[in-house]
């Protein structure tokens, strides 16, 4: 279970063994990336006197991808420690009128926050997951791509497409290209 009432994390902590299914995380429907079965979250919580919640642990899961060029699935391990605050949500002008005691507190590393007393760890991990998303997402930096003529993937067989015709204008480029390439 990755709701956690805050009011039921008892003083000395709470240890949390999950494993990781794509609706408790929030994934049913997501079409980025899908959750492969085995993830799990392993994590600490403890509670602190101004109700701040202290999460430290580690996530590891594996994640499906598609690749950018040439379409295929690949499999993109994540293994993340955890070390997170998260706070009580305060309406505004409670939050302002606290905003000294928060600077105070030593919370400096990430801080987010909780609602109705409830923390969603479920929330937590697809964040994190997003986080440690790749920006380009390919099965390998080299990579070949699909043939844009007639759709081979290049890394399993090449095709006698001819390349396709350049652009007269970025000829003179080219042939800086293909310098020492003959
Ligand atoms: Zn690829
Ligand atoms: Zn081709």
């Amino acid at each position: 279970m990755l709701l956690i009432e805050v009011s039921t994390i008892p003083p000395e902590g709470l240890d949390l063994d999950e494993a990781l299914e794509a609706a408790e995380v929030h994934l049913d429907g997501e079409d980025a990336f899908r959750l492969d079965v085995g993830g799990r979250l392993v994590c600490r919580l403890e509670k602190g006197d101004d109700q701040s919640v202290h999460v430290r642990g580690h996530l590891a899961a594996g994640l499906g991808l598609e690749c950018g060029r040439c379409l295929e699935p690949f499999a993109f391990p994540v293994e993340q420690d955890l070390d997170l605050f998260y706070l009580p949500h305060r309406r505004e002008t409670e939050l302002m009128e606290q905003e000294d005691e928060v600077v105070l507190t030593d919370h400096d590393m990430v801080v987010a926050y909780y609602a109705e007393n409830r923390l969603d760890l479920g929330e937590m991990v697809r964040e994190q997951f997003f986080l440690t998303l790749p920006m380009k997402r390919l099965c390998r930096e080299t990579c070949l791509g699909l043939c844009p003529t007639c759709g081979t993937n290049r890394n399993v067989a090449p095709c006698d497409c001819p390349e396709p015709p350049t652009d007269p204008r970025l000829a003179p480029l080219a042939k800086i290209f293909d310098k020492g390439s003959s």
